[in-house]
């Protein structure tokens, strides 16, 4: 201990940055320290001699409530003998309707013999103090969960600790400050909290990392949420991360509206899809019945050869590009001679496969653009352009050969041929040509070729 005797009482607190003010017994001030003066705003001789209860000031307790004679620090302390320590006190005086904010503390200086004795109060301004905001106030109020833990101890089973949580942590977890600090934040996890989310997340801490994720965690009764969190690093001043501070947010809302989102859109999908592949069958369907349709209109269905219906509406269109094209019309009719007996010798069904071989003789022999049927029964029809007359007969007989030389094989090593009557129109095109007119002379030169002995062609030229 040093030597203090020489060290002058009134010296220390005419220049203390404190202030303080001696009270006798009866409050009465008997001493007051410059800087009490100042934040009093008072001179010395405004004070000296006043009592505390003096009406010049006022004073206020924290919540601004005025306060009664009784509460005022000098008033406690004479009560009680005892002292009072950092009590929060407003000051209210004449020159200024805002309060001064001071911390006071005082004690009794008792004298052995009672009369003596003092009241020493001291104060400080506090009011910049007061009127700022606290960072611990904004942590410990916000909306948004905060958990301060440990630097140490990132990877064994206890650790991190946590050592600050705060109220909106007390919410959502279930977890009380005092059941959380100390614990570690594994506390909060559980079955489907995502592990490679937490090892990512251990990861960062281990390298002094900050961190952002989204993770579902559990309340202390069980119940499971989710979190969007950013864990971030926290430096001493020799830039040594001591700790780890987490922001979280409670975005189960979220991620649940998320989650219902997705499933409607994937139904939506599903449904389009479902109804794209209806379309797309029915489409098809459509077609094939069309096709279907069609083919019962315009096809044959033994011979698979356009019918008559087709050849009545294909050969006009021939007659019409003739007539434009100035060509010469070939219109002619076949029949198979004596087809009656072919059914009546080998069954209808080799008549048919007759038939058959005679259409495929026709789609063979014919070209593209030539029109040609199975008119009805053995009767088949074409109409063919031509540049001139000459070659009409030509092809007509051709066609009749061709016939004429199919092998029709029955019962083992037996055969059989037919023949054929062709009854045929030339004309050359012009303005009054008609299919009907061209198939009626047709006709009756197959009649013709029929009592004429059969197996023959008979053609009228015009
Ligand atoms: P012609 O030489 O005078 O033409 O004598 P034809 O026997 O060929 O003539 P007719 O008109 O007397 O007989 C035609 C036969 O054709 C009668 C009929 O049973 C047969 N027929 C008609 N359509 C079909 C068919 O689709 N399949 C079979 N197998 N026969 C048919
Ligand atoms: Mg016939
Ligand atoms: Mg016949």
């Amino acid at each position: 201990m040093g030597n203090f005797n020489k060290l002058t009482l009134k010296n220390l607190l005419e220049n203390a940055n404190i202030g303080v003010v001696i009270h006798k017994w009866d409050t009465t001030v008997v001493y007051a320290n410059p800087t009490a003066l100042q934040l009093l705003r008072l001179t010395y001789e405004q004070i000296i001699g006043r009592d505390a209860y003096d009406p010049q000031w006022r004073f206020l307790d924290e919540a601004n409530r005025p306060l009664i004679n009784e509460q005022f620090p000098v008033s406690q302390v004479k009560r009680f003998k005892n002292p009072i320590h950092n009590v929060v006190l407003g000051v209210i005086d004449g020159k200024q309707e805002k309060p001064s904010w001071l911390m006071v503390n005082a004690y009794p200086e008792l004298a052995e013999d009672d009369k003596n004795n003092f009241i020493v109060v001291t104060f400080n301004d506090i009011t910049d103090k007061k009127s700022s905001f606290s960072f611990q106030s904004i942590a410990d109020n916000a909306e948004d969960i905060i958990i301060v833990t440990e630097a140490d101890d990132i990877t064994t089973p206890l650790g991190p600790r946590i050592i600050y949580v705060n109220d909106a942590f007390e919410k959502l977890t279930g977890f009380s400050r005092e059941e959380a600090i100390g614990e570690t934040p594994r506390i909060l996890q559980g079955k489907e909290t995502d592990k490679d989310e937490l090892k990512r997340i251990s990861l960062a801490l281990q390298n002094r990392q900050s961190i952002s994720s989204t993770l579902r965690n559990y309340t202390k009764t069980g119940h499971p949420y989710w979190l969007s969190l950013n864990i971030f690093p926290l430096k001493n001043k020799y830039g040594e991360v001591t700790h780890f501070a987490a922001i979280e947010r409670d975005v189960t809302n979220e991620i649940y509206s998320a989650q219902q989102l997705e499933t409607h859109n994937q139904n939506l999908k599903e449904l389009k899809s479902n109804l794209e592949e209806l379309v797309r069958v029915r489409t098809q369907e459509l077609h094939d019945a069309n096709k279907q349709l069609y083919r019962f209109a315009y096809q044959d269905v033994l011979t698979k050869l356009p019918n008559r219906r087709s050849f009545l509406e294909q050969a006009e269109q021939q007659i019409s590009r003739a007539v434009r094209a100035q060509q010469t019309i070939l219109t002619g009719l076949l029949d198979i001679d004596n087809f009656k007996q072919i059914n009546d010798t080998y069954g209808h069904e080799t008549g048919d496969k007759v038939l058959i071989k005679v259409a495929e003789c026709f789609s063979v022999f014919f070209r593209q653009e030539d029109c040609y049927s199975r008119y009805g029964g053995e009767e088949f029809t074409f109409c063919i352009l031509l540049q001139d007359n000459k070659q009409a007969m030509d092809i007509c007989q051709r066609l009749r050969t061709s016939i004429a030389d199919l092998v029709f094989d029955v019962a083992p090593e037996a055969s059989f041929q037919i023949t054929v009557s062709i009854g045929a129109s030339v004309s050359k095109a012009n303005a009054n040509s008609n299919l009907e007119f061209e198939l009626n002379v047709a006709d009756r030169a197959l009649y013709k070729a029929k009592n004429t002995g059969r197996n023959r062609v008979e053609i009228t030229i015009k």
